[in-house]
């Protein structure tokens, strides 16, 4: 059976080009970069060429990017910083629609004695930012808000935020790691304190991310040891990962006019097409501000992961919820926080495409679909109840 790879939110394919640059790395150049001998030595070399590439899809400098292990290490590191550096401020304000990477921290500082407020969303899963000018004051260290919502795409005011949190003193945050390679970013710009993100999003491997710290802005290690990275973050370097991120980051620089183009053309085919084809189905979120490659689609009355089930079949991968969330079958917290009803939280999947799917993808999607979504309404009880 083939597979068809509509999840790419939670995990990519390794680009083939990523995979060609680590390979020496993993077979003949196995140095440590940090050894004196030219062997080692020359490893470095390669570490140093892959932060000027990530640099440059950011448009930051190379001294702003610290290499780490994911996405999360990369959120951990910031948010333990920002707390630990602002000197008189003990406030955390963060959006209820983050990743559990972020809220999940947030809860840990919270026990450990910060402030933490959560700024809430609307039915499209936009900041309420009347809430959000409340909640950021004087005492705030930190706002950490997502770039993009790993869920249903939605971009969110990023740039307001990090304006509103600098007119009180205190660092922005942002959790890219669903944005970066797909929304044109440029650091030197100035407005950002520190973004993680992270390989496995961007056809890199998983295991290695990367946060940038903005030049000037204080930051404590949140790994502690030997003095790798500028003894920002200590361990012996992932190397051959970290030279599959930089090949990522160029391949990601080439291809975001295309992730904006072709990528949403096929995932915009997909959603017109669901549209047409079943009643009763709503797309989440704010369709105006969305990721190029996601669509998040409620099939009311019938259980996401029984729509799984029945995808699998035939090779379809995609998702009910965010990837960490899915096994158990409490409706995902973003779709709660936006007031999705019961009975669309429940049957909400989210379809997430990337440069490697086709248009046969699609339509092989359209066509298994609407049978799959009638079959299970006929055994459903709350849609022969409704009807
Ligand atoms: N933040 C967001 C928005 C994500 O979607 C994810 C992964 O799903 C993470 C953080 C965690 O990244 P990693 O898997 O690299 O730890």
């Amino acid at each position: 059976m083939e597979t068809v790879y509509f999840d790419n939110n939670a995990t990519t394919a390794v680009a083939p080009e990523v995979f060609e640059a680590m390979t020496p790395f993993l077979t003949r150049l196995y140095g440590n970069p940090s050894s004196i001998h030219t062997f080692g030595g020359q490893v470095m070399a390669h570490i140093d060429q892959a932060r000027e590439r990530l640099a440059a899809l950011l448009g930051a400098q190379t001294s702003e990017i610290i290499f780490t292990s994911c996405g999360t290490e990369s959120d951990n590191a910031a948010l333990r910083s920002a707390l630990l550096t602002s000197k008189g401020r003990n406030k955390l304000v963060v959006s209820q629609v983050e990743h559990p990477a972020i809220l999940n921290v947030a809860k840990d500082l919270e026990r450990n004695g910060t402030l933490v407020e959560r700024i809430p969303v609307d039915a499209n899963g936009r900041l309420d930012m009347e809430r959000a000018r409340e909640m950021i004051d004087e005492q705030t260290a930190l706002v950490s808000v997502m770039w993009a919502n790993n869920e249903t795409g939605n971009i969110q005011p990023v740039r307001e935020l990090a304006e509103l949190a600098h007119s009180k003193g205190a660092l922005f945050h942002t959790d890219a790691v669903q944005a970066v390679g797909k929304v044109p970013m440029n650091m030197s710009e100035g407005w950002v304190d520190f973004l993680s993100l992270s390989g496995h999003k961007l056809h890199a491997p998983k295991g290695v991310g990367a946060l940038y710290v903005r030049r000037g802005v204080r930051f404590h290690p949140f790994v502690i040891g030997g003095h790798q990275e500028d003894s920002r973050r200590a361990g012996t370097e992932n190397v051959a990962s970290v030279v599959g991120l930089g090949m990522a980051a160029e391949l990601a620089a080439q291809n975001i006019d295309n992730e904006n183009t072709q990528v949403s053309k096929l995932r915009d085919r997909l959603e017109q097409g669901i549209l047409n084809a079943i009643p009763e189905v709503r797309v989440n979120g704010d369709r105006e501000h969305r990721l190029p490659n996601t669509t998040n689609i409620s099939f009311e009355f019938i259980e996401g992961e029984s729509i799984l089930n029945l995808l699998d079949q035939y090779g379809i991968c995609a998702s009910s919820g965010s990837a960490c969330t899915t096994g158990s079958l409490e409706p995902s917290h973003v779709l709660r926080a936006m007031g999705l009803p019961y009975t669309a939280a429940h049957g909400a999947i989210r379809f997430s495409l990337s440069r490697y799917n086709t248009i046969e993808e699609v339509d092989f999607v359209l066509e298994k679909l609407p049978p799959i979504i009638a079959r299970l309404r006929e055994i459903s009880p709350y849609w022969n109840q409704k009807n």
